[in-house]
């Protein structure tokens, strides 16, 4: 019998199963995909914290003080801890004035964090709790569950795009509610990016295809109707659109706009990559339009955990499964899975 059962092996699990290991333990990690690595395998890698816990507290102002003054106070440790495992970092900086943080390669990092969690049965998924051994619950939230994003979220899920891992649809939260867990707050809350509705996106599309130029642009939904955006992260855009008929909005970017920077790229270089995917764009008069999807990446709602990640006795959740952080804002998610993913794994072992 292992001393530790871990459920999916994403960002938290394999931390989880890591640093178990490191302290000794024996770990088994189920994983339902065919892959390691689930949403972290696809992100963009950065991995942050905004530099002020003031700050933390404004942007995200409904969520736990408690669990977000863990993920404040312990990031830059846990940082330090993955480099000891032998994780290149890419960048120690996460490109925001806001924030710090490291920006890692995704590829590498999934394959140097299965390398230290032992044993990953691929095709697994958990379905049962086991009796009796200390279960870390870090299946990735339940944006992949329809059923389940439209009963907490939008009548319109069936028209989001899932920008994130297919498997992570909500099995965390279903065994841990049958164990007597509880709901956290915010559970009608997600991140994710307005895709360029372009006819087909997968995977490889997720980063290119995201506008992240809300702020420069007018924005309304397809009967005309307008929204002012309020973030600097413009996780609200995303959420509003969601809830707009079809799931979907308009851009429309002045010329004089068309030069601006989002991140490393002009606003004509996200407009271009969404023209060259087929997404209907329209040129009118000193102005372009550009018709955008909303896509769902993580649920930031989920399970109730305390300050040492449990659920219930025996039973822990971590990264997207543990809810109740981000809420009313954006944090990184990345962030949250390696601070939550190795506390589960110290308080279990
Ligand atoms: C395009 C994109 C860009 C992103 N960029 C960033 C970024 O730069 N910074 C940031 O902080 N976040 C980013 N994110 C979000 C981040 O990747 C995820 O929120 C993060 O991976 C969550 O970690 P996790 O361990 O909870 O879930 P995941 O990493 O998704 O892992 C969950 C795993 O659980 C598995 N699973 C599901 N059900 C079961 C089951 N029943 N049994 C066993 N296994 C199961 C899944 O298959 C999956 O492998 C991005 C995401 C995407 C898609």
């Amino acid at each position: 019998m292992p001393d530790l059962v871990v459920a999916g092996g994403g960002m938290a699990g394999l931390v989880a199963a890591a640093r178990a290991r490191e302290l000794g333990a024996d770990v088994v990690v189920y994983e339902k995909g065919d892959r390691p690595g689930g949403s972290m395998l696809l992100s963009s890698g950065v991995v942050w914290r905004y530099r002020d816990w003031e700050r933390f507290r404004e942007e995200c102002p409904g969520g736990e003080p408690q669990l977000q003054r863990l993920v404040w106070g312990r990031l830059d440790d846990d940082l330090a801890w993955l480099e000891s495992l032998g994780v290149s970092v890419v960048g120690r900086e996460a490109g925001n004035p806001l924030t710090t943080g490291f920006r890692l390669d995704p590829g590498k990092l999934t394959e140097t964090l299965a390398s230290h969690a032992g044993e990953v049965r691929l095709r697994e998924p958990l379905t049962e709790l086991p009796e009796g051994i200390p279960t870390i619950l870090a299946t990735g939230g339940f944006q992949g569950d329809p059923d389940l994003v439209r009963r907490h979220i939008t009548p319109e899920a069936p028209n989001l795009v899932l920008r994130a891992n297919p498997w992570s649809a909500g099995d965390g939260l279903r065994l841990a509610l049958g164990r007597g867990a509880e709901l956290s707050v915010g559970l009608d809350e997600f991140y994710g990016r307005n895709l360029a509705a372009a006819p087909q996106i997968s995977p490889g599309d997720f980063v290119p295809l995201a506008q992240v130029y809300a702020r420069y642009a007018t924005i309304e939904n397809l009967r005309g109707e307008r929204y002012e955006p309020r973030t600097w992260s413009e996780i609200d855009v995303v959420q509003w659109t969601a809830r707009q008929p079809g799931a979907r909005a308009r851009y429309i970017v002045p010329d004089a706009a068309l030069g601006e920077h989002v991140r490393d790229r002009t606003v004509t270089d996200v407009i271009e990559a969404a023209r060259r995917a087929g997404a209907p764009i329209e040129q009118r008069n000193g102005e372009t339009v550009v018709e955008v999807v909303a896509g769902i990446t993580t649920t930031l709602g989920g399970i109730r955990i305390d300050g040492r990640a449990r659920a219930a006795e025996g039973l822990y959740a971590a990264g997207a499964d543990a809810g109740g952080i981000s809420t009313g804002g954006w944090s990184s998610a990345l962030a949250s899975a390696l601070v939550l993913g190795k506390l589960a794994a110290e308080d279990a072992i």
